[in-house]
């Protein structure tokens, strides 16, 4: 069997030009608004700042960066914070990470109020989640991988779903969408034994855990799908978690490193910031005008 090849980058391209039509009938001062805070000088940080700013404003999405120095205390980080959250034009707030060490990550995240945490970092979006509730907003990895899994057009329900990495921005709520789409989901991590025998069993299989090319052709059960989070760079070149040469052979789908899964996290940030914005315009007006009812037209 030679698996089919999960296109992240075309299906991105897709979501990005739907969103771009939807921008392009707003009003003017309703057009989606990213406010990005990057702290500190690390060069992949401000790579991925830069690319998140031209794929929003390729589709009509304000993007507005605020940049500040690494010697910033928390307190400081999080009066920007909360003068972002009260700011009526920012519709999403993302902080970039890592944060420098003298900052707390959590404090900082769980400052972004959370109709406007489009990262869907802070906890109480992580707990919404775990809660199955549908207003969570969800990370935009996981968003993306489970956007490329219905791709495929196969029933996730009831299918055993391993998720390799138990990380906040990953793993976790990966794990999490699955089990709320029906899936029997294992999470395996740096200290699970036998991974080899507990990833056999998957027929669906989520690699997040930053260790190129780890999972080989013999761990796989015939026909899995295969989704391939892991982002390495090995002398200059990028490989995934997983061995995809082998892999690709034993799998019904898999996705490839590059254009497989990052593509869609940068396509799921921009419809979690057009998703917030409607939601704010849409309380507004039901605010102003004292209406109480959830989904009219008021
Ligand atoms: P973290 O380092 O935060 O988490 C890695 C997770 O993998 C941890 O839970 C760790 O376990 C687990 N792990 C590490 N080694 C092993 C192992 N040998 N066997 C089983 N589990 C292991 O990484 P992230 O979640 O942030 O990222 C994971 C990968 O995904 C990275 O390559 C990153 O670059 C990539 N990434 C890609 C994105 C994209 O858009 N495509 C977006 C974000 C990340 P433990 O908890 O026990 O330490």
């Amino acid at each position: 069997m030679t698996a089919e090849i999960l296109d992240g980058k075309t299906l991105a391209a897709d979501i990005r030009a739907e969103l771009a039509k939807k921008i392009a009938t707003m009003p003017g001062e309703n057009m989606p608004v990213l406010a990005v805070v990057l702290v500190g000088e690390n060069e992949a940080s401000k790579i991925y700042v830069r690319n998140k700013k031209k794929a929003a404003a390729e589709i009509g999405i304000g993007c507005e960066v605020v940049e500040l120095s690494d010697t910033i205390g928390e307190k400081a980080l999080l009066e920007i914070i909360s003068e972002l959250n009260m700011n009526h034009h920012v519709n999403g707030i993302i902080v970039q990470l890592p944060l420098p060490k003298h900052i707390n990550t959590l404090n900082v995240l769980s400052a972004i109020s959370p109709e406007k945490d489009v990262d869907g970092f802070n906890p109480y979006n992580a707990g919404l989640l775990a809660c199955k509730e549908p207003k969570a907003i969800v990370s935009a990895t996981p968003k993306g991988v489970l956007k490329l899994l219905q791709k495929t057009g196969v029933d996730l329900q009831g299918k055993h779903a391993v998720v390799v990495g138990r990380s906040n921005i990953v793993g976790r709520p990966a794990a999490m969408l699955l089990l709320n789409n029906d899936c029997t989901v294992s999470i395996a991590h740096s200290k699970t034994k036998n991974l080899k025998e507990l990833v056999l069993q998957a027929d669906i299989l989520v690699v997040a855990c930053g260790c190129p090319k780890l999972i080989k052709k013999d761990w796989i059960k015939d026909g899995a799908i295969v989704i391939d989070v892991g982002i390495n760079r090995v002398d200059g070149k990028l490989y995934g978690d997983v061995d995809f040469e082998e892999v690709v052979e034993k799998a019904s789908y898999i996705t490839p490193v590059p254009g497989g899964v990052g593509p869609m996290t940068v396509a799921m940030l921009l419809e979690n910031t057009y998703e917030a914005a409607l939601r704010q315009q849409s309380e507004t007006k039901h605010s102003k005008t004292g209406c109480s009812c959830e989904n009219c037209h008021c």
